[in-house]
Formats: C-alpha cells, structure tokens, sequence
C-alpha cells in the first residue's frame, strides 16, 4: 500500500494508539488528532487522504465536524469513515446521509477496518484496481510514475505527474485554479495561483507534441478542464 495519509480522530488514547498501529502495519501513515480542533490543525499542514472519524468526541463532535467538512468545497471529496460504540441502524443512516463513505462500529477487527479503508479508497478514485489508469490513449502508471500517449512515454515533472493523475481521476469536471492548488499541492503550500497556468502550459505543451494540447480545457474566469470530449 503506497503512502497514504489517513488522519485519526479518536479521543480515547488506547483506541487511538491501536489505529494508528494497525495502520502503520497496514503500510498506511497516518496521523493522530484526539479532537476535531487538532484535527482541522493536523488538516490545515497535511489534506489526509481519509479520515477515521470517531462519532463521540469531546467539543465538536465526530459527526457534527463531518457535516461541515462536507460542505466545505476542498473537503467534499474527502473520504471519511464514521467510526461509533453505537450500532444503531438509525445512526447508521444518519451517518451515511451527512456524506461520510463508510461507517463501522466498535469493536472491529484491525483485518476488517483495513478492507474497509482500502475499498474506500479505491471507490474514491485514490486507489485504482491496478496501477494503471487509461483514458483514451493516454496511460498513466501510478507504480513506475509513467505517463505515456499511444505507447510513447512523456517527458513530466513529478508536480505535472501529480496534476495529470488528478486531471485522469477526475475528468469532465471544472476545477479552479484553488481547487487544483488544495488537490494537488495541498493547503499547506503556499504557491501563488499563476504557477498552475505555468504548469498547465507545460502539459499542453507536451500534450501538444501529440496533437492532443486540447485535453486541458480553460473555463474562462473560473479555471480548467481535462476532458476527452474535446
Ligand atoms: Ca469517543
């Protein structure tokens, strides 16, 4: 399992510290938060790939937090999983209707809470069934870092790999340049939003090699596009 950070909020530390060993094991990083405030914190340095959502936290609580994450644009295609003492089939509904992807209940086995997370994944676009994803004739291999048009391999930097990866796992969608700040370079970061034009240039200019500069669209005054459909 290649390096994804999943974020742990869970208030109890003996649970917590579970998670977060059964994770590592699992070849996951991931990163701990005893409550939704140090977890916005851990959020704001590093956007996680997924997040362990304790239902029952002190302040904020798990469910409450997960509402706002999901109306927050940058946040909405965050997979979260509700984790909750309760097996109530209601607050199973209720969990699954605030947006969260999966919700489990304790205890679990670390075997179960691992598949979950990896189906989760998967289901979200992160993880692809194999290391390959083909759009038409393009084909980019997330294992050898490759991305080559009709058999021949383009010559990208590691940030424009990035950038392709996401544009392939999400075609067809408008994104701001913002949006493609928070998901490809992460919040953290701070760059200024024309080194993305800089970057999308290059890809068009690469793209262009093969006649194919048309697959990054501009969306006039709000931002880009990858599409096929041209
Ligand atoms: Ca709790």
């Amino acid at each position: 399992m290649s390096n994804f950070n999943i974020l742990v909020v869970e208030d109890e530390d003996a649970i917590r510290r579970m998670l977060m060993m059964v994770l590592e094991q699992a070849g996951f990083m991931p990163i701990a938060a005893a409550d939704a405030e140090e977890a916005q914190r851990a959020m704001d340095e590093t956007l996680p790939d997924l997040i362990l959502l304790d239902w029952m936290l002190p302040g904020i609580s798990g469910v409450e937090w997960a509402r706002r994450l999901k109306k927050e644009p940058i946040y909405r295609e965050l997979p979260i999983i509700l984790l909750t003492a309760r097996g109530e089939e209601e607050d199973k509904v209720k969990g699954l209707e605030i947006g969260a992807d999966d919700y489990m209940t304790k205890p679990f086995s670390p075997k179960e809470l691992i598949a979950r997370i990896r189906a989760v994944l998967r289901r979200s676009g992160k993880i692809q069934g194999q290391a390959q994803i083909v759009l038409g004739d393009l084909v980019l291999d997330t294992e050898q870092h490759r991305l080559s048009i009709r058999d021949k391999q383009l010559e990208v930097s590691p940030t424009e790999f990035r950038l392709m990866q996401f544009f392939m796992t999400h075609p067809d969608k408008v994104y701001s340049r913002t949006q493609l700040l928070d998901q490809v370079w992460g919040r953290s970061v701070y760059i200024e939003e024309r080194t993305i034009d800089v970057h999308i240039r290059r890809l068009r200019k690469i793209l262009g090699e093969y006649g194919r500069e048309d697959l990054v669209q501009t969306v006039r005054g709000f931002g880009y596009r990858f599409s096929l459909a041209g």
